[in-house]
């Protein structure tokens, strides 16, 4: 029996809720194959400061720092809430770059999916979506402008300022790259190289290393797009993008797009490995609005789980059944409330609703 232990960060907002819904779908894996998972909770964001002074306490780290993988809920609180907490250790600044610090998870791979019988979930029009959404962002995730230096201060002219420093240098890019190429070589070798070097020096470094990996991967056809006219298209065109890497916050706005394109946030999860660690998050935020109401997609948690079978534990064929039970689902009629209106031609179930059906989905599969 191979034992795996598992760090759950649940989170703020919507967290505890999708992240019960993602142990379902583990506890079943265990149950049909030879491993078990130990499952340990950590506090992690908002209310770990409330609870415990700090939003990654250090009985949490260490949780993840003895961990196989660690699996973590989205964190934040609404705008006015989040000024209770001082601003370096509200969430983001006080837990989650710290843990993507801690553990140099460099690459952040986004998927961005939706097969063509589930366009009608899409706000694009079908023609636009053609045979359906499948690309993937590929984000870097430990460098640029969220990483540099930060000051503020008073100026020579009495006026409150602020300057933030966006650095990268071609190691960082370099290992990005790589993993950019691999990725597009698994896929259709096509790269979509997002940049800003009408603007933006370092985007002017960032093409040069990734022309330079490129000579390792000569079947890749290299497309390079400024972030603007990217955000565009990933609108009015998004079948011409399979793999599209970029840096740190492009990859930030422009993921929250393809949520966008496919018609929730909670379709998207994703996949933060590093060199030793890999932690799995869905890409959105804590969702105040909705928190406590059993009403959130848990897609992108359970889709987080997949992701973490195949690329942490070597569990390819579950992760493709996850993935099969969850549009299983959709495909039987069912919509979640992110996704559709009532009353449009659709049966609502809400977040524990929809993780028992992936459950139920799940069982009638074959192992392998
Ligand atoms: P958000 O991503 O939480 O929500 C944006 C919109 O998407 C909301 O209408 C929300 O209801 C909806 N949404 C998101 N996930 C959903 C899901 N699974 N199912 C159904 N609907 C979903 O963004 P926000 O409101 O701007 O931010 C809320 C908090 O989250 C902030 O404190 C922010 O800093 C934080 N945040 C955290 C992470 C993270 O943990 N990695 C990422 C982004 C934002």
């Amino acid at each position: 029996m191979t034992k795996y232990k598992l760090a759950l960060l649940d989170g703020d907002g919507i967290g505890p809720e999708i992240m019960a819904e993602a142990v379902k779908v583990l506890d079943l894996i265990a149950e049909r194959n030879a491993v078990e998972f130990e499952l340990s909770h950590g506090a992690f964001g908002a209310n770990a400061y409330f609870d415990h002074g700090h939003s990654f306490p250090e009985s949490t780290k260490k949780l993840c720092d003895e961990s196989d993988a660690i699996l973590k809920g989205p964190i934040g609180l609404n705008h006015e809430e989040s000024k209770k907490i001082p601003v370096d250790m509200q969430p983001e600044r006080g837990a989650l770059l710290p843990l993507r610090r801690r553990y140099n998870t460099f690459a952040n791979f986004r998927p961005v999916f939706l097969p063509k019988g589930l366009a009608h979930f899409s706000p694009l029009k079908p023609e636009i979506i053609g045979e359906g959404i499948d690309l993937i962002i590929i984000r870097e995730l430990v460098g640029g402008l969220y990483f540099g230096d930060k000051e503020t201060g008073i100026n020579e002219a009495g006026l409150r300022y602020v300057k933030e420093s966006l650095e990268y240098d071609e190691e960082q890019i370099r290992r990005i790259a790589r993993v950019a190429f691999d990725t597009a070589m698994r896929r259709k070798k096509v790269l979509h190289n997002i940049h800003k070097s009408n603007v933006l020096k370092s985007s002017v470094l960032w093409n040069e290393v990734l022309e330079e990996v490129g000579q390792d991967y000569p079947e890749v056809e290299i497309i390079p797009i400024l972030v603007d006219a990217a955000a565009t298209y990933l609108c009015l065109n998004p079948g011409q993008f399979d793999v599209m890497v970029m840096e740190n916050m492009f990859g930030d706005i422009l993921s929250d797009q393809g949520g966008g394109i496919l018609g929730s946030l909670g379709l998207m999860p994703s996949a933060c490995i590093g060199p030793d660690k890999a932690y799995y998050e869905p890409s959105h935020g804590s969702a105040p609005d909705i928190a406590g109401q059993n009403i959130a997609n848990p897609y992108s948690m359970i889709g987080s789980v997949a992701m973490m079978l195949e690329m942490s534990f070597d569990m390819a064929t579950e992760a493709k059944n996850v993935w099969h039970a969850m549009q299983s689902v959709f495909a039987r009629g069912y919509s979640t409330p992110d996704l559709s209106k009532p009353g449009s031609g659709v049966t609502m179930i809400d977040t524990s609703g929809f993780g028992d059906l992936v459950v139920e989905e799940l069982r009638q599969q074959p192992i392998s």
